[in-house]
């Protein structure tokens, strides 16, 4: 006994391992208490989480290296609409002009494709052009009174 009448009150506080969960599927395991203690209930639990941690690994060490991207896919379409207008031609509209008028358009149209487009280049045309042309003086020549002479005032 102790003689100053102390007493000394000792706790002691051990705790033991009794299981743990699975860290993939959750299953409890229990702890032998022999080892370090299994973090999964089977080799192949352990390997997949395994595979998921690698991956990850990798996954990060390529968005750090910007061999991968954390940014969502992007699509860019061409959209290509095709619309077709189909113009009917009457045949009024293929009929040779019958006034003054539509025929004065219609020669200003001659001269200008022979100034600027290829009928210019075309010369081997050139000569009928003529005559077609010469064949429309006569004919003017005979139909107004008095003749081109008295058209040009001469
Ligand atoms: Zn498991």
């Amino acid at each position: 006994m102790d003689p100053d009448g102390e007493s000394t009150l000792t706790t002691r506080v051990q705790q033991r391992l009794q299981s743990r969960t699975c860290g993939w599927c959750g299953t409890l395991i229990p702890y032998t208490g022999r080892g370090r203690p299994p973090a999964y209930c089977s080799k192949a639990h352990r390997n997949r989480a395994w595979e998921v941690r690698t991956a990850e690994r990798r996954l990060q060490r390529d968005i750090a290296t910007t061999a991968a991207t954390a940014e969502p896919v992007r699509e860019v379409i061409t959209e290509t609409v095709t619309h077709t207008q189909t113009r009917v031609q009457t045949r009024l509209d293929r009929r040779p002009p019958d006034t003054a008028r539509a025929w004065i358009e219609h020669l200003a149209e001659l001269a200008r494709q022979l100034r600027e487009d290829e009928l210019g280049d075309q010369h081997w045309t050139h000569a009928k052009l003529y005559r077609a042309l010469a064949d429309v003086m006569n004919a003017l020549d005979r139909a107004h009174p008095g003749g081109l002479n008295r058209l040009l005032g001469r």
